[in-house]
């Protein structure tokens, strides 16, 4: 959606010093695990010694005794390799799965703990696929790619430790393998993230412009518009091809010389070792071991190169889970604790995009146990004064207080034990009827508590007629419970958090009509003792209410009480005119 602005993504040193913090949280897992795949490497490299001191052997004459023995201990480095890898790996899963485990806690925590303003603004499309895509690609890198590549990183170290203590004269091959690797590698990175980019949004034009022509297919055919929806998906495939033809190029160009770079060292080796050895200055041996360490580090570099991509990826990904971890709260506690329940909202004014606000220095004090209803058109800023009364978005200017303190003053918990926004939203969570209860009860609220408010609400009659009573599993993939009960559940979860003050958004007009009365009652309860902001859209209940602010064009145009309005002769008295001349209903005439 255009307009949106994205929720932000870490920088490089955020992601360093996470990274850095990450792996302190787990010093004795990680220096194990480094500490075997160093040995597992160490124990690989036995054989080419050993080989090499094989041939020396048999070009001096040896008997088939020593041989015997080599290859016994040939086969016991390989079997200490072996079990050392095998705990290696255990135990760098082990460590992956727990920061796995900790990336996704710190997530979630952020992710509950996001202005609920930045999500709206953000799209939920943002988020989600930072929940799932981004923490599948996270976990992929966590579990596999990085630890591979740490294997494969410490192999190569080891092996060329190794190469070059058969005699310093292996560097040089080394060495001269290195210029065509380096080179083919940063051609190829600085290409290859374009390349496949191009490629992969070819494949969404292509896919957007399939499925417009056959969701317009009726369009297409009665506007004669065939051969142009033709060309346009041919255009698109010319494309898709150009740039899966550019990607192939930039393979083809890639491996070749990739396998060049690591053949050259052995060749290199090979050649230098002979020479050296005509020459007398090394031994057959040393040139044997020196060319199978070479041959070696073929594999072990070639993964580091393969998977550096994939761990782009996953250091993409984390920085954009780790963003949303940046955004700037728009809570800040500062400990002060309210001085008694009255509400008050003081020349507010607020804006949801910068430079256009909604509300335009609203005043309103709201007395305690007082019942004021809002009305007034669509648009006209109610849901919004609402909000800020709530405690849900600062004011841009001006403040909103509970007993001298701004609401968003005050952590969110217990914020809700003052104010609470009730809307025709209500989710049931999947869990227990227990759990989805308990998550607005104090802590440590017993059973009595829970049945209590679904006492109040009337609604515990049919939740101990369910299979498990309080323990029965219900929200999506449970038990489905109706639209009334969901409600029901929601005005329970009121009674437990018991704020004083409750600011009602249409709280009960998409009721099933039939449910209606029942939850009314139930409402009713939850509202008893308690300051009520109603946001009315149906003006009986403003005529119920102590007073009445009609709000227009963000602020509060006219205030009082019912009667007052009428005599005024405002737009209340325009409204409830025209209301009760259409409707005969006998609170009406009352
Ligand atoms: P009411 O409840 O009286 O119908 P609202 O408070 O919903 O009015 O809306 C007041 C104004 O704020 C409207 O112009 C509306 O378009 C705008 N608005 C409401 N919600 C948002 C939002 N999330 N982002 C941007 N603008 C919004």
């Amino acid at each position: 959606m255009s307009g949106r602005t994205a929720l932000p993504v870490a920088d490089a040193r955020s992601l360093r010093r996470y990274v850095r913090d990450l792996a302190r949280r787990h010093p004795r897992l990680l220096w194990t695990a480094l500490g075997l795949h160093v040995g597992a490497a160490l124990a690989g490299l036995a054989a080419p010694r050993l080989l090499g001191n094989l041939v020396q052997a048999v070009e001096e004459g040896t008997s088939l005794g020593h041989v015997d023995r080599v290859v016994l201990a040939l086969a016991g480095f390989l079997v200490l390799q072996t079990v050392l890898t095998r705990y290696a790996r255990l135990t760098s899963q082990v460590l992956g799965e727990q920061v796995l485990a900790e990336l996704r806690e710190d997530f979630v925590d952020h992710v509950l703990a996001l202005p609920v303003g930045t999500v709206e603004s953000a799209g939920s499309g943002d988020l989600l696929t930072r929940t799932s895509r981004d923490t599948d690609q996270l976990s992929w890198s966590v579990r596999w790619a990085l630890p591979e590549w740490t294997i494969a990183l410490i192999t190569a170290v080891v092996t060329v430790i190794a190469a070059v203590s058969v005699g310093w004269w292996v560097l040089l091959p080394l060495v001269v393998g290195l210029p065509p690797l380096v080179i083919g590698l940063r051609w190829y990175l600085a290409r290859a993230k374009a390349g496949y980019l191009r490629e992969s949004a070819s494949y969404s034009t292509i896919n957007a412009t399939l499925t417009e022509t056959v969701e317009g297919a009726r369009t297409v055919e009665a506007l004669g518009l065939g051969r142009e929806r033709v060309e346009a998906i041919d255009d698109d495939i010319r494309e898709s091809y150009a740039a899966e033809r550019y990607t192939l190029y930039l393979r083809t160009v890639f491996f070749p010389s990739m396998e060049l770079s690591y053949l050259i060292p052995t060749v290199a080796t090979l050649l230098l070792g002979g020479y050296l050895y005509s020459q007398g200055t090394v031994s057959l041996g040393e040139v044997t071991a020196a060319t199978l360490y070479v041959q070696m580090l073929i594999d072990p570099v070639d993964r580091i190169v393969s998977i550096l991509d994939e761990l782009q990826l996953g250091a993409a990904s984390l920085a954009r889970l780790l963003g949303v971890a940046q955004v700037p709260d728009d809570r800040t506690a500062t400990g002060r604790h309210p001085d008694g329940e009255q509400l008050d909202a003081s020349d507010v004014r607020f804006s949801y995009t910068e430079g256009r606000d909604v509300l335009h220095g609203v005043d309103l004090h709201v007395g305690v146990g007082e019942r004021i209803a809002m009305v007034g058109p669509s648009g006209a800023g109610k849901s919004t004064l609402g909000r800020l009364l709530a405690g849900i978005h600062p004011p841009r200017t001006g403040s909103v207080t509970v007993g001298g303190v701004g609401l968003t003053e005050l952590p969110l918990d217990e914020l809700r034990g003052h104010v609470a926004l009730v809307t025709q939203e209500v989710h049931v969570f999947v869990g227990t009827l227990r759990e989805n209860l308990a998550l607005a009860a104090p802590p440590g609220a017993g059973e009595e508590r829970l049945r209590d408010a679904l006492d109040a609400v009337d609604a515990l009659e049919w939740a101990d007629a369910l299979p498990e009573g309080l323990d029965t599993v219900v929200g999506s993939g449970g038990r489905a419970l109706t639209a009334a009960q969901a409600q029901q559940v929601a005005l329970a979860r009121l009674v437990l958090a018991d704020p004083h003050t409750l600011v009602l958004d249409e709280a009960t007009s998409l009721i099933d009509p039939r449910a209606a009365r029942h939850l009314e009652r139930s409402l009713a309860a939850v509202l008893a003792g308690r300051t009520v902001i109603a946001i009315a859209h149906r003006l009986f209940s403003a005529h119920d209410a102590d007073r009445v602010a009609v709000v227009e064009g963000g602020v509060i145009a006219e205030l009082g009480t019912h009667d007052e309005l009428v005599a005024a002769g405002g737009s209340y008295a325009a409204l409830w005119e025209s209301w009760n001349g259409g409707v005969t209903d006998d609170r009406a005439d009352a």
